[in-house]
């Protein structure tokens, strides 16, 4: 870190957690754009390649601006918390995905999950995993009996992960009681944070293992770059297993991405202050409009998983969804009409971005399937934004005006 005092505040963690002074005096660290690193002398060259001089190598092995990122992502998942952590950047979510599953399953083994996940994450499940004989176990994690019966008896079961709030019913599940189930039976837990943040919820203080994070949403914040991110508790895990798998899968980040995320990272506190302060005033506007049938917002007292989200989130967040009552044609409808907000996939940038899942997403997926997940022909998800509210709520009651 570049400041010696003893930092109290979350947003000074943010902004100045993870910095090194910069050899040229540079106040940001820049982009390196540099493939290779160079050795003084062949002594050095097999120092940094045994790790008794730690430094930098080679690209693919990380640079000065992506450690930046790293540790600032580290310090804010732990901050308050007293826990070390060990953060690896990669080059999308599902990168960190890929280095989470690979680094802890061999064939045979399995993954103990939820219905709702994010779409990519169920595909690389079922696509990828599932051909490498790693299965996963779907099952409704709400139902905690249930869950401590899979752990009982299948001792193939090596981790649990979780994704709270999930895409994109926000359904939540309790970390404090499932990551002490799973702990009680010996397994590994691993939580997908990216709809909360760290601002808004900390997997880490109940004990889990592994958090990922898409960086591309929340913590970039500006919708300017891909990124993932995996941070571990076990630093010697993370230092091997897991780097030697980052590695080797290239899924590497870049300075550019680094960059752009260490710059985004440094406002969270402040923009989720006001993604959070929007989203329950549309929450609100949206629940008492008559073309809708039903919104599914955690801050909302009726959204099954009200309490489990007060229990475990400072603040029920900025992602949400809600079901149009005229259906397909309908849903088209409403995102034809929009202005001002954007018509677009991914969230957690300023802007406010809305999608409708059945005629973009899961458009390839049957009514039937998707019913089950609650993705309904007229179910529109919503990433709330910081624009003044009273655009948002303008633009979104002009364009539920026909329906
Ligand atoms: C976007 C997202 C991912 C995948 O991240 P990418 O950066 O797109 O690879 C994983 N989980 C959640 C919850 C996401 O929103």
């Amino acid at each position: 870190m570049g400041t010696k005092l003893p930092l109290t505040g979350w947003s000074s963690v943010a902004i100045h957690g993870g910095h090194s002074a910069e050899p040229r005096h540079a106040h940001l660290t820049p982009i390196y754009a540099s493939s290779t690193y160079v050795f003084d002398s062949a002594e050095q060259g097999m120092d940094r390649f045994t790790g008794k001089e730690p430094s930098y190598i080679y690209g693919r092995f990380g640079n000065p601006t992506i450690t930046e990122a790293e540790e600032k992502i580290a310090a804010l998942e732990t901050f308050g918390l007293n826990i070390p952590a060990k953060a690896i950047l990669h080059a999308s979510g599902m990168g960190a995905l890929a280095t989470l599953f690979l680094a802890n399953l061999k064939a045979g083994e399995k993954i103990l999950t939820h219905f709702s996940l994010y779409g990519g994450t169920e595909e690389l499940i079922h696509r990828v995993l599932k051909d490498l004989n790693i299965e996963a176990v779907i099952t409704d994690l709400h139902d905690l009996a249930q869950a401590e019966t899979h752990l009982k008896n299948d001792p193939a079961i090596r981790m649990v992960y979780l994704e709270t709030p999930a895409n994109p019913t926000l359904q939540c599940v309790d970390l404090e009681a499932l990551i002490s189930l799973a702990k009680q039976y010996g397994k590994k837990v691993a939580c997908d944070n990216t709809f909360a943040t760290p601002y808004l919820q900390q997997p880490f203080a109940y004990g889990a293992d592994f958090i990922m994070h898409s960086t591309t949403k929340f913590l970039n914040g500006h919708g300017t770059a891909i990124g993932g991110v995996l941070i571990g508790t076990d630093i010697e895990f993370m230092k091997t297993i897991a780097t030697k798998k980052h590695r080797l899968l290239g899924a590497n980040s870049n300075g550019f991405d680094a960059f752009m995320l260490v710059q985004g990272m440094k406002t969270l506190e402040v923009r989720m202050e006001r993604h959070c302060h929007n989203a329950m005033e549309v929450a609100h506007f949206l629940d008492t409009h008559p073309a809708i049938a039903k919104v599914n917002y955690t801050g909302l007292p009726q959204h099954p998983d009200h309490a489990i989200a007060n229990k475990q989130m400072r603040h029920p967040g900025a992602m949400m969804s809600f079901e149009l009552k005229k259906g397909l044609e309908g849903g088209m409808a409403f995102m034809n009409r929009l202005q001002m907000c954007v018509r677009a996939v991914s969230l957690g940038t300023c802007d406010t971005l809305l999608s409708h899942p059945a005629s973009t997403t899961h458009f390839g997926v049957s009514k039937e399937e998707r019913e089950k997940y609650g993705i309904t022909d007229g179910l529109i998800r919503m990433s709330v934004g910081m624009e003044s509210i009273q655009d948002i709520l303008h633009d979104l009651d002009q364009a539920l005006s026909t329906q």
